[in-house]
């Protein structure tokens, strides 16, 4: 299954485009996506048997993008939204840090979310790309274990931890929640894509580019050094995790602060990243 939030409103994509999925549902799901986590199994399970009865195309619950269609976040509102830097070894070894032996995690509150296609503002001239693998909490998670990991994620979506360096890195302790906080720094999408989807979620080229432009990063999830179940395991053994919260799973190398000379978004740059099997992000940079 793959959900986006279009206008405000939960969206199935099927054969022919994309559904309104409390219309297709006669309201037994209502329209916010947020609350799609309160029933995600049930939602999981209604909507192939939907698209069946419907031959894909449900009477009057077509969605149409236009110009003024606007992408939220495939998750808007999450109680908790983890991160974690240094999951790369080749991340790693670019910022001539030590390889962590705990994961070094992080939050992004919640204002800095955005989706598909919406505009960030450069609140400066060091702001930095991190593509990033993003889990998203299905059913409530304490103690899991890596063998029951995965079956408390509801899916996956791409994103990027948007991180203004000065500010990241400023003071005796580096602060990276405020750093990577600005509003826009969490662009999320387009769609969320359920675990089931995919023949191995532990193993996804993902990267990104700059529009027209080069390649900024391009790697494997397989890389990470605390996977995705053992970023579960670790992060539920101190915070149960909740429907929706979100997991940032680190970023591999081609930072640009890491680059010499450093090279950072500016004004009129596209930002394009893409995870395999998932989908392609696409933000553009503005002046502030
Ligand atoms: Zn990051």
């Amino acid at each position: 299954m793959r959900v986006a939030n279009i206008n405000g409103r939960l969206a199935l994509k099927g054969p022919n485009g994309f559904i309104d999925v409390e219309i297709a549902s006669e309201g037994r799901f209502g329209p916010d996506p947020q609350e799609a986590f309160d029933q995600w199994n049930d939602l999981v399970a209604w909507a192939p048997q939907m698209l069946a009865e419907t031959d894909g195309a449900p009477a009057m619950a077509s969605v149409k993008l236009t110009e003024t269609t606007v992408w939220g976040p495939p998750v808007p509102r999450p109680r908790q939204v983890f991160a974690v830097g240094l999951n790369y070894r080749d991340h790693v070894v670019e910022s001539e840090l030590e390889v962590p032996q705990e994961p070094s995690v992080f939050t992004k509150f919640g204002t800095s979310l955005t989706g598909h296609e919406n505009p960030v503002e450069l609140p400066g001239g060091t702001v930095d790309w991190e593509a990033e693998l993003v889990v998203v909490i299905g059913s409530h998670c304490h103690r899991a274990t890596r063998e029951t990991a995965w079956s408390y994620v509801a899916g996956l979506t791409v994103g990027q931890d948007l991180s203004e360096r000065r500010l990241q890195l400023t003071g005796p302790a580096p602060q990276f929640s405020l750093g990577k906080s600005y509003p826009g720094f969490g662009p999320l999408g387009p769609e969320l894509v359920s675990t089931d989807e995919f023949a191995d979620p532990d193993d996804l080229e993902l990267g990104c580019m700059l529009e027209g432009g080069e390649v900024l990063q391009k790697s494997r999830t397989s890389e990470m050094i605390f996977d995705v179940p053992e970023l579960v395991r670790r992060l539920s053994a101190v915070c149960p995790l909740l429907p929706g919260d979100l997991i940032f799973t680190g970023t591999p190398a081609g930072v640009g602060a890491a680059r010499t000379p450093q090279k950072f978004l500016a004004p009129g740059d596209v930002l394009v990243t893409w995870i395999e099997g998932i989908g392609t992000l696409r933000n553009p940079m503005l002046a502030s």
